[in-house]
């Protein structure tokens, strides 16, 4: 595994045709030898169809949520094992959307989070403020609240597995990026408030950036000492544009 990870998350876009043009747009402009992983996260119906383009190949996939528990009676949901049947090596636990759409709290993420280890994916951790969070300067203190849900459920050690992403809720699909330093500062404190529960974690732990990240901002946010790669949105959704974006780090 690499320090740098550059991911795509689709959301809830996708037909055949475009996953099988797009994933093979990807491996024809990327590399094994590049510094930078690279993973996607396309909606389950195409997890299959993922499966089959990039089995044996240096690309990653994963899902973009999943239930916390093993199996049963939960019409419409998948669990960690599926996604592990489905070939997936990651999953994302708490993206914005699914907190603020399908009201998942900071519990429900922690124990999505530990289902996902519990399966064997790497859980993809998103955290970050809204707008209004911000404004009162409430940005740490609730980056802070949503780590600590999660390390109360499963401890610092179980982040040897797991990625972190710092997604801003304003910078998400708005156009709107943080500048690098607003980034680097909450990755910082990031890293910071892993280290003080231990440095060897801290020290590995992958930070990403996720929201609006482009071609032409790439390269400055991942310039930063403690972005280590970022979660793409939009801007994953053709190969032309997730390319450039994987060759400002890559
Ligand atoms: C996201 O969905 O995680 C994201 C960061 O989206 P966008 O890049 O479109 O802002």
């Amino acid at each position: 595994m690499r320090k740098i990870l550059v991911a795509g998350n689709w959301k809830m876009h996708g037909s055949k045709p475009m996953v099988r043009s797009l994933l093979e747009g990807l491996l024809a402009g990327s590399s094994a030898d590049a510094k930078a992983d690279l993973a996607v996260f396309p909606p389950f119906p195409y997890l299959s169809l993922t499966e089959s383009i990039l089995s044996g190949t240096h690309i990653r996939w994963g899902g973009q949520t999943l239930n916390p528990n093993a199996k049963g009676a939960h019409t419409g949901e998948t669990s960690g094992s599926m996604l592990v049947d489905m070939g997936c090596s990651y999953v994302l636990v708490g993206h914005s959307e699914r907190r603020s759409i399908y009201n998942e709290s900071d519990k429900d993420v922690a124990l999505r989070f530990k289902a996902a280890l519990d399966a064997g994916l790497q859980p993809v951790l998103c955290v970050g403020e809204t707008l209004e969070e911000r404004e009162e300067e409430q940005t740490e203190a609730v980056v802070a609240r949503q780590l600590d849900a999660v390390i109360t459920q499963v401890g610092i050690e179980a982040f040897a597995r797991a990625t972190v992403a710092y997604e801003p809720v304003w910078a998400i699909g708005t156009g709107l990026t943080a500048t690098p330093q607003q980034a680097q500062s909450v990755h910082a404190f990031i890293r910071d408030k892993m280290t003080a529960l231990n440095v060897i974690i801290a020290d590995q732990l992958r930070i990403l950036y996720g929201g609006s990240v482009k071609g032409s901002n790439a390269a400055e946010l991942f310039a930063q000492s403690d972005i280590d790669g970022g979660l793409v949105g939009g801007a994953s959704l053709t190969a032309e544009d997730f390319l450039a974006i994987y060759s400002a780090v890559a």
